[in-house]
């Protein structure tokens, strides 16, 4: 509990066990609890909004950073912020708890929000007291530090699990990283030393799946945010994908917002995050085998993975990532993310949108022209070639070929949208309806 002022003034609750749960659980069916705000939005904060959600109360998150669950980047947790928001989870992001009063909590913008309940969730901090007293060494991180072979400075004296920093398989630092997995597998390794094996100590890279409501999300690895927030020194580019789960016949397909980070130019596999309503953790696992196997983007196009139509693709999302990849690296094309878009609008840039005219009028990016892939080899007359073009399709799979035609008639600067007109809706929706802001579609597409 952070001694915020007022604290004493409101129902706190926090969830680190089912006993934890129990008595939230009692309190409320007990009371005459309507809203329950949840500050902190990681694993354990998102998914007991979902929860509370679900069970019927009227739920507020409260993140103090711009976005909640850090495993994955900006682009890609707009997935998630939109999810809650349509789930009709009140989501505060980028604001920070300043005060309690009573059953009510006072934001750093002044922002009031009513709460019967407050459940503490902003994160967990290893339990070091008993290691203080016994004159054990911690690290860097505040956690403990241990060796190899799990050992304290008290070579008698072992510690695993959440107490503990781990060695990054991906850089050269420790960091803390509480999850089960791990855990288990860390005391494995101790029971192992205690018998006199060896232990096999491969370092750690991080893997972690969640359910917000109808979506999973999961991922492996570092993203973007990470590299940037430790200062890591690594050459690195990404892949954004948006295909089919299953083949499209199929029913129960959904779109997976797939990320891929890989070094350069060594191809090797930094970290990966999926979204979707389907099995994305199996895509997950599989990166995070290669990642574990010091495999590069061309491993991951060979991969052979098991198919038939009720349970993939032919040539599943990883290796479409692996595919999309190589071609960056062979320099085959430029991109621009989602991110770029609003301020390439804002400034006037020429968008070329390859989709089909049904689709463009159905909805599309502000000022953009409507030049369908089928059509574009006949009327590049249309096209200025002072300048450089942005194309995109519906998830940037027709553009990509859009732009590799271009190209070939003498087209320079030219750039696909890496997660098409979809990608764009996903990352522009949540912030365009909470911040009131000017949309730079005509309307949204999610599927
Ligand atoms: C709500 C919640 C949901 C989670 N969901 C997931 C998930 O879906 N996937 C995942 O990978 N991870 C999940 N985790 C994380 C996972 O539970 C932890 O990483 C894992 O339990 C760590 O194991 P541990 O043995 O280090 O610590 P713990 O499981 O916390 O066990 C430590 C035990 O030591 C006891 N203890 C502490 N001090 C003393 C003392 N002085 N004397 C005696 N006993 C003491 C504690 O009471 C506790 O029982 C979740 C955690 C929480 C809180």
């Amino acid at each position: 509990m952070p001694p915020i002022p007022g604290i004493e003034k409101v129902n706190t609750f926090s969830i680190r066990n089912v006993v934890d749960i129990d008595r939230l659980n009692k309190f409320i069916k007990g009371g005459d609890t309507k809203n329950i705000s949840v500050i902190g939005g990681g694993f354990i904060g998102v998914e007991a909004a979902e929860n509370l959600k679900e069970a019927g109360y009227n739920v507020t998150l409260i993140e103090a950073m711009p976005q909640i669950m850090k495993p994955f980047d900006y682009g890609m947790v707009q997935i998630l912020h939109k999810e809650l928001y349509d789930q009709g989870v009140n989501l505060i992001v980028n604001d920070k708890v300043k005060q309690f009063a009573k059953n009510k909590i006072i934001l750093g913008s002044g922002k009031e929000v009513d709460a019967d309940v407050v459940v503490m969730a902003i994160g967990v901090k290893p339990e070091t007291d008993l290691a203080k007293q016994a004159g054990l060494d911690l690290g860097k991180t505040g956690a403990m530090k241990v060796n190899q072979n799990y050992q304290t400075n008290d070579a008698d004296i072992y510690a695993v699990g959440d107490v503990i920093e781990v060695y990054s398989y991906l850089y050269n630092e420790y960091f803390q990283l509480p999850l089960a997995g791990p855990a288990q597998k860390q005391a494995r390794g101790v029971a192992d030393h205690i018998n006199g094996m060896a232990i096999d100590n491969r370092g750690y890279i991080g893997s972690s799946v969640i359910k917000v409501f109808d979506y999973n999300a999961a991922s492996t690895g570092l993203n973007e945010g990470m590299i940037e927030a430790l200062g890591l020194n690594i050459s690195y580019d990404t892949v954004k994908i948006i295909p089919n789960d299953k083949v499209g016949l199929m029913p129960f397909g959904a779109v997976a917002h797939f990320k891929l980070v890989y070094e350069v130019p060594t191809g090797r596999i930094l970290g990966a995050q999926a979204i979707g309503k389907g099995n994305i953790d199996k895509r997950i696992d599989v990166i995070a085998t290669v990642i574990k196997f010091g495999g590069t983007i061309y491993d991951l196009k060979d991969l052979e993975l098991c198919y038939a139509p009720p349970f993939g693709t032919a040539k599943d999302i990883v290796n479409f990532a692996g595919s999309v990849a190589t071609n960056l690296m062979n320099s085959d094309f430029k991109q621009v993310h989602g991110a770029d878009i609003r301020p390439l609008v804002e400034s006037g840039a020429c968008i070329v949108d390859v989709r089909e005219k049904d689709e463009f009028e159905e909805s599309h990016i502000k000022g953009a022209i409507n030049l369908p892939l089928s059509e574009i080899r006949q009327r590049t007359d249309e096209l200025p070639k002072d300048k450089p073009l942005y194309l995109h399709c519906r998830s940037g799979q027709r553009s990509y070929n859009a732009v590799l035609a271009l190209q070939k008639m003498g087209f320079k600067d030219v750039y696909n949208v890496s997660g098409g007109f979809m990608g764009l809706c996903f990352f522009e929706y949540f912030n365009d309806k909470t911040l009131n802001r000017t949309p730079v579609v005509t309307d949204y597409n999610f599927d």
